[in-house]
């Protein structure tokens, strides 16, 4: 028996020894791979409207402290879209007065 043979009888052993079914297993890796991109979220940028004291979110909806900002409150995902929160680069860099 050369190795291409045996090769061949990898995946009936694995079966008979695991009781796998490998179409199964398939179904397995495809479900796992829907659960992974699942919980890669998408990013939500969040940039903070002065004139309202209040962030707009780039999902489309808005969100406001009662003091401080977002990494003051620990904010790290955002609670309409699900996304991960990120400041707004420019937004950011208007406060630093606090540095
Ligand atoms: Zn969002």
């Amino acid at each position: 028996m050369d190795v291409s043979e045996q090769l061949q009888l990898v995946p009936r052993k694995a079966q008979m020894l695991r009781g796998w079914n490998l179409h199964e297993s398939a179904d397995l890796m495809e479900s796992l791979a829907v659960e992974v991109e699942k919980l890669r979220r998408p990013q939500c940028v969040w940039t903070h409207d002065e004139d309202y004291e209040q962030y707009t979110t780039s999902c489309g909806s808005s969100w406001s402290f009662i003091d401080d900002g977002i990494a003051e409150n620990g904010v790290k995902f955002c609670p309409h879209c699900g996304g991960e929160v990120k400041e707004d680069a420019k937004a950011a860099g208007e406060d630093a007065d606090d540095a």
